[in-house]
């Protein structure tokens, strides 16, 4: 069974649940977009699930963000249009996935055993991750795919 994400908005106006294989929230994306979104400490973390399993309560009142003129994403980011929380990223590139932001989540996630440090390009220099023995880094996208990450550490969730 995968594991149930269930998440909220700050106000309450947004729940969702959706399932997912690959729980860990061990990816940090510190591109401009997750960082002015959702990433005060300059870096967001994007967790995986199936998005056929995305069940929002009150669709209405997850608004669709614009990505802006400073950088081209093909990326739909979901925010509540009362507080602004960030919610989850639809990307047409990866059609069965549903990216919630693991700081929507309410539900218990697991501590991964290691981190992706990701699209390191585009951090600034205020900002100094925390780069474990056994942490990856990528400029850009890391090699592994959410699914790949977690199969190779006995972490798929069946
Ligand atoms: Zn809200």
């Amino acid at each position: 069974m995968p594991l149930t994400l269930e998440g909220s908005c700050r106000c309450g106006a947004v729940c969702f649940t959706c399932e997912s294989h690959t729980p860990q929230p061990y990816q940090l994306c510190y591109c401009s977009i997750c960082r002015k979104t959702d990433g005060g400490g300059g870096y967001a973390i994007n967790l995986g699930a199936d998005a056929r399993t995305l069940k929002v309560e009150d669709p209405a009142q997850a608004i669709r963000g614009d990505e802006g003129p400073c950088e081209v994403s093909t990326g739909e980011r979901s925010f509540c249009s009362q507080c602004a929380t960030a919610l989850w990223l639809l990307s047409p590139e990866w059609p069965d996935l549903v990216h919630p932001f693991a700081s929507a989540i309410d539900s218990d996630l697991p501590v991964p055993p290691s981190r992706v440090h990701l699209m390191l390009k585009f951090k600034p220099a205020w900002v100094e991750p925390a780069i474990g023995p056994h942490d990856a880094t990528f400029d850009l996208y890391p090699t592994d795919s959410l699914e790949d990450w977690h199969k190779a550490r006995g972490l798929w969730v069946d």
